[in-house]
């Protein structure tokens, strides 16, 4: 049930209050890449039903969290080349559930723990926050890979010479 009062209920007017791109939904989740900022890829999953903390997760959501968490993280971190990434929930700002997926390579912006964002983090290019969401809009396009297609990764070709 929508809450009228809660932004993320609005999700037209939570687009574009956090300058994000919806990039992928099923019937229970929703994934949205911010486009500005210091973090390329930068992604909000959020369930479509008013759920305000992560405390209060239940029913279908909570059944079907698991495997949309790890998706969409793996989805983000296989876009943006990124060495993991940083998962957190707050609700101080926003009381309604939402992961915030950061793409984290080493060196960047993202000092994790409580620091997050560095003070006086460089912009990065809009070019590539556009970019960073079309490849997490394709990678969840794509479908889920069969257990039997997940093994080893394909071993390196042999020299001709
Ligand atoms: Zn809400």
């Amino acid at each position: 049930m929508a809450d009228s009062e809660c932004l993320l209920c609005r999700v037209d007017d939570a687009d574009a209050h956090f300058r994000r791109r919806r990039v992928w939904q099923d019937e229970y989740w929703r994934l949205s890449v911010v486009l500005h900022g210091a973090v390329v890829g930068f992604g909000h999953l959020e369930p479509h039903r008013h759920i305000p903390f992560i405390t209060d997760l239940d029913g279908a959501e909570a059944a079907t969290c698991g495997a949309v968490l790890a998706r969409a993280s793996a989805a983000v971190r296989a876009a943006t080349g990124a060495d993991k990434v940083y998962v957190y929930v707050f609700g101080d700002r926003v009381p309604h559930l939402h992961f915030n997926l950061a793409p984290h390579h080493l060196g960047d912006a993202l000092i994790g723990g409580s620091g997050l964002i560095q003070p006086g983090a460089r912009q990065a290019d809009p070019a590539a926050h556009e970019a960073a969401a079309t490849a997490i809009e394709l990678a969840l396009s794509l479908p889920l890979p069969s257990p039997a297609d997940r093994g080893d990764p394909p071993a390196p070709l042999k020299s001709m010479e």
